[in-house]
């Protein structure tokens, strides 16, 4: 008797444990045109949580545990769709079809000039005025640990060539990593730069600026811009600038620097020239935040990584738990190819043929110290 009733208490912690860890999804709400949108929850035996929309496909939090254990959600955004919905500066959305800016909204591509849709100073920034992080994606096949969004780009959408199939596996492993896998294949020769645009705070989202978190990022270059932020074509040495983050420094210690790279940006806004041994992931990036003990590696298989400060938030928006974020309250580390590569021969290309496949994967790493 007593034995099965110790089984049975056993059978049941079992099974709560396995419907702890696991992927599951519940409706998160409707658009204006009624359409249903999902929302996708991993969760690992450490207990670690991201969700995922099928709208912009974006990653909404990221519940992580601090150095005493203590979870917080470092991942800025709303609790509703509703301000998914409305005016944001892309929180955690799927980027495409071009991650940054694309000069003029507009490139050559087999001496065929294509025009895009401007939406940042005359240029092209994130995909246009309807980018990736607008569009409906559908869910298709999650497992234990992932969810793979689904979305086809119709030839033209936003001025680009070719139909687009692409495909987002997001998975979240037992070493608390969320790993971000893209895949698209074209119809037509296009050009295509895919990222993630998650909006950092390791003493959780809201909980003031992120100007004492220490950054460190593999990159002897970056590529300066002009004042609309797009990149001259140089590729310019960190060294003695304030840009150099080869050993650890804080966010803040030269932010505010009388350099005219760090006026362009309103702080740190730009794409660094990754140093890279070979084509895979590689870990390019390490961000600590000392009070909470938090540490974010990024590892990826993209050349470039735009810094961004979160210089253009301004307190005008309200998220999670009621909190306002204010100017340089997050930190984004969006892999990616070079800004205005379809315009810059000189950077890596961008070009996507039909009969090849893109891959990109990128990790975010959590843990603590
Ligand atoms: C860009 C910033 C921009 C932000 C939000 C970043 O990727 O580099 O200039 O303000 O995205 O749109």
């Amino acid at each position: 008797m007593k034995l099965s009733i110790l089984s049975a208490v056993g059978f049941l912690l079992l099974f709560h444990q396995d419907s702890a860890a696991g992927v599951s999804h519940a409706t998160f709400g409707k658009t204006a045109n009624g359409e249903e949108i999902e929302i996708y929850t991993l969760t690992n035996k450490a207990g670690m949580e991201v969700t995922v929309l099928t709208y912009g496909g974006i990653v909404a939090s990221i519940r992580t545990p601090d150095k005493q254990g203590h979870f917080d959600d470092v991942a800025l955004g709303f609790e509703k769709l509703d301000g998914y919905l409305g005016t944001h500066p892309y929180f955690g959305a799927l980027i495409g079809r071009y991650g940054n800016r694309i000069g003029g909204a507009q490139f050559t591509l087999n001496d065929h000039l294509y025009t895009l849709k401007a939406n940042d100073n005359g240029n092209t920034l994130h995909g246009g005025i309807k980018g990736f992080d607008k569009r409906i994606w559908k869910a298709s096949g999650s497992t234990k640990s992932s969810v793979t969004l689904r979305y086809t780009s119709d030839n033209g959408e936003e001025g680009f060539p070719g139909t687009l199939k692409v495909s987002v596996m997001y998975t979240l492993t037992e070493a608390n990593e969320l790993r971000i896998h893209y895949f698209a294949t074209t119809d037509k020769p296009t050009v295509l730069n895919l990222t993630n645009h998650s909006y950092f705070n390791l003493a959780g989202a809201g909980n003031g600026d992120v100007l004492k978190h220490e950054v460190t990022i593999n990159a002897d270059q970056f590529t300066p811009v002009d004042q609309t932020l797009i990149p001259t074509g140089e590729l310019r040495p960190v060294k003695d600038t304030p840009f150099d983050f080869l050993k650890p420094v804080t966010i803040g210690a030269r932010i505010d620097k009388d350099d005219e790279q760090i006026k362009f940006g309103g702080g740190y806004d730009h794409n660094f020239v990754l140093n890279r041994k070979g084509s895979g992931p590689e870990k390019v990036a390490e961000v600590y935040e000392p009070s909470s003990g938090r540490v974010m590696e990024v590892f990826t298989s993209e050349p470039g990584l735009q810094f961004y400060t979160g210089n253009f938030l301004d307190g005008t928006i309200t998220g999670k738990s009621g909190k306002v974020y204010q100017k340089r309250y997050a930190f984004c580390m969006e892999t990616q190819h070079f800004p205005d590569s379809p315009n810059k021969p000189s950077f890596p290309s961008v070009v996507l043929k039909p009969g090849t496949r893109y891959r990109s994967t990128t990790i975010y790493k959590f843990s603590t110290r």
